[in-house]
C-alpha cells in the first residue's frame, strides 16, 4: 500500500501495486507522494546497510559484492582491510548521500581511497530494478572501485 499522486490533477490515491495505474479522474500518470518517497528511501537505506554491513553473509537480500580489476589486483591482505572498512563505514551526510539511500561512500585504507556504490537490478540482473525498495523485485550489486575507475 502506497500513496501516489497524479502528476496532472494532484489527486491522491492509495495503490496496492508499486507501479501506479493512471489517475482514475483524469488519466494522468501517478507519481509517489513525498511521504511515500521518503518511506521508500528509508527502506532502501535499511536494506543497503544490512547488505553492506553483513557483506550479505546472511543472504537476506539478493545481490552480489564485486570489485573492479584495479581493486582485484591489490591482493588478499588489502581485500580484507577493504572489507572491514566497507562494513564499518558509517559517515553518511548531505554531500555523499543526498537521497538518504546509503548507496555510496568513500573508504580510506592504508592511505588509499576507494569508492563503493550500490546499483539496483531486477532479480535476473538484466535491467534496472523497477522498485529498489522492494526486495522481491531487486538484486543489489555493490561495487568497490579505485577512484580512477569511477
Ligand atoms: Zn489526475
Amino acid at each position: 500500500m502506497a500513496v501516489y499522486e497524479c502528476a496532472n490533477c494532484d489527486r491522491a490515491e492509495v495503490l496496492d501495486s508499486f507501479v501506479p495505474d493512471a489517475c482514475s479522474v483524469c488519466g494522468g500518470s501517478m507519481i509517489a507522494s513525498d511521504e511515500e518517497r521518503a518511506r521508500q528511501a528509508a527502506a532502501i537505506a535499511e536494506q543497503n546497510d544490512r547488505f553492506r554491513k553483513t557483506l550479505n553473509r546472511d543472504r537476506s537480500l539478493a545481490g552480489r559484492i564485486v570489485q573492479t580489476q584495479g581493486v582485484d589486483a591489490l591482493g588478499y591482505q588489502m581485500h580484507l582491510k577493504i572489507a572491514v572498512a566497507l562494513m564499518e563505514f558509517d559517515t553518511f551526510n548531505e554531500d555523499n548521500d543526498p537521497h538518504g539511500q546509503h548507496d555510496y561512500g568513500v573508504l580510506t585504507v592504508d592511505g588509499q581511497r576507494f569508492f563503493w556504490k550500490i546499483d539496483y537490478y531486477d532479480p535476473q540482473y538484466e535491467y534496472g530494478s523497477d522498485a529498489p525498495h522492494d526486495p522481491a523485485l531487486t538484486a543489489r550489486v555493490l561495487t568497490v572501485m579505485l577512484p580512477s575507475e569511477y
